[in-house]
């Protein structure tokens, strides 16, 4: 199969998975109001990869399996496929805007980053050996194009104390072994993109205390969506549920991708999908180990770039559609957004351009570059939405639904929402798009997911803080120290 069309995509998500939402069970999620914008959205970038204009750019001949499967499954072993690989990157999110963030790409270039280090998999305290299932793990995904999700979140009891002494055990954890695997019981908080994904990756979690007693919580394994004992418990749905018509919320339609809790009930995981088990010292490592980090950051940092793009063009449009462009300070507020755009660019560009080799014969992008850029954009895109608001300012909430310029006071709408560029028809869609961006449900959510989804930004900068390479600054001052108190001496 290997590059597979947006039909086969969808066509493989009618396999019995349990589905929940505000108390029922989905039975279709290709069909749901709450997850079929995302499965749609999805099925598009599987058709991209076949269309004239981009299948040089998403897809690349593959020695092993002789075809050409999607760039983001080969982790690159140069420069110029590191390259590739971005620009690949950048043109899925482009599709999207950024604002479907899980697309397969991010799970791909994780699944293919842990194949390439695969060795460090042996080294399992466990005493197994698990390299050659991570490498026939990223074969499947790779030649059978799946859509992942990965849960690595222990649920949120009391986060003063280690997972097992939690006063309510629900964290997933081992309960049985067996010849042909292990069973698993319990909850990972949360899948993005769950409902609609092929497989379940389950990741380690990273904060297993190394005592002995965290070893039934330290494992890693993958498991299709419809294994039997696994459910999936979405969050509300961000689509409103009075959407008038597609323009008024065109956004949470397309792209509302899903979280969901996984619950596990006594889920059988056989060991060929087993990639850690009991082995909390590697779980811990295992990012840094595997460059897991630098490569995920790759396809995270390049979306970025897209939704940076999306809200500095958004702001710009609604400040030229009421002339307000004229004033200076909205000239600044539309600059600050060019100007952290750009800084976006080159932050990915630099990581690019200075990537290091790592002993696995793979390419990394530049860890510092990619990280800034990352633990930056959370607080940056809350000030984006913010400027677009402030733009917008009483349009956002002036204009009528879409469904208005049809209905029967259309003549009267058309009259009383023209603005100086635009006709109504044309604002009430600029502030409708604008409104979802910024004030919508689906628009507070992509807050808090760009500040969580790849950690917690606190604890993430003290790990920056702790892993950045500090004796060159150190030297420096002593330097100039030494240089100031030989001036002063020959003064
Ligand atoms: C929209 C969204 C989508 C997500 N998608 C996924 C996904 O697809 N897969 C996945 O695995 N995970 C996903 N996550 C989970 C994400 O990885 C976690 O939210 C993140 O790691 C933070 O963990 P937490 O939510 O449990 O917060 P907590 O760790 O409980 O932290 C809550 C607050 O307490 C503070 N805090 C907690 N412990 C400490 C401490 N020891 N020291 C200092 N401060 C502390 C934090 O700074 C934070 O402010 C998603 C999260 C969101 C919001």
């Amino acid at each position: 199969m290997s590059i597979r069309t947006g039909k086969q995509y969808l066509d493989s998500l009618h396999d019995d998975r349990v589905v929940y939402i505000d108390g029922r069970r989905v039975r279709d999620v290709t069909n749901d109001a709450a997850f079929r914008g995302a499965a749609q959205t999805i099925a598009e970038l599987y058709d991209l990869q076949h269309g004239a204009a981009d299948h040089e750019v998403l897809t690349v001949h593959d020695a092993a399996i002789g075809e050409r499967v999607a760039r983001s499954h080969l982790a690159p072993r140069s420069q110029e496929l590191l390259l590739a690989r971005g620009k690949a990157l950048r043109r899925v999110a482009e599709h999207t805007c950024g604002l479907l963030a899980r697309t397969p790409d991010f799970m791909n270039v994780g699944i293919s980053a842990l194949a390439a280090a695969r060795s460090i998999f042996d080294d399992s305290a466990s005493g197994r050996a698990f390299s050659a299932n991570v490498a026939a793990y990223h074969e499947h995904v790779k030649r059978n194009d799946l859509t992942m999700t990965h849960v690595q979140v222990n649920p949120q009891v009391d986060r003063t104390k280690q997972v097992f002494e939690q006063q309510h055990d629900i964290a997933l954890k081992i309960v049985k072994e067996t010849d042909a695997g292990f069973v698993v019981n319990g909850s990972r908080w949360v899948g993005t993109l769950a409902q609609v994904a092929n497989e379940v990756v389950v990741m380690p979690s990273v904060v297993v205390s190394n005592d002995t007693k965290g070893d039934e919580y330290a494992f890693a394994f993958a498991i299709p969506a419809a294994t039997p004992g696994l459910r999936m418990i979405s969050r509300p749905s961000m689509v409103p549920s009075g959407a008038g018509h597609f323009l008024d919320n065109p956004l949470s339609q397309q792209f509302e991708e899903g979280d969901a809790v996984l619950i596990f009930d006594n889920v059988f995981v056989p060991w060929e999908r087993t990639f850690v088990y009991r082995d909390p010292g590697l779980c811990n490592r295992i990012y840094k180990l595997t460059y897991l980090g630098e490569h995920y950051t790759h396809q995270t940092m390049s979306r970025t770039i897209a939704k940076a793009e999306f809200m500095t063009a958004l702001a710009a449009h609604v400040a030229r559609s009421i002339k307000v462009d004229a004033f200076p300070n909205v000239q600044g507020m539309i600059t600050e957004l060019m100007i952290f755009t750009e800084i976006q660019r080159a932050l990915v560009d630099r990581a690019e351009a200075q990537a290091t080799a790592t002993p696995f014969g793979t390419i990394a992008p530049n860890r510092w570059p990619l990280h800034s850029a990352q633990l930056n954009f959370h607080e940056r895109y809350a000030r984006m939405i913010e400027v677009v608001r402030t733009i917008a300012a009483g349009g956002l909430v002036g204009v009528p639904s879409y469904a208005d310029t049809r209905g029967e006071i259309g003549d009267l709408v058309e009259q009383y929402f023209a603005s100086a560029g635009q006709s109504s028809r044309e604002r009430i869609q600029l502030m409708r798009l604008a409104a979802d961006a910024t004030i919508s449900a689906f628009a507070g959510r992509q807050v808090v997911y760009e500040r969580y989804y790849q950690g917690d930004p606190v604890r993430r900068a003290i790990g920056y803080f702790n892993d950045y390479p500090k004796e060159p600054l150190y030297a420096r001052i002593e330097q100039m120290l030494a240089d100031h108190r030989r001036k002063a001496d020959l003064n």
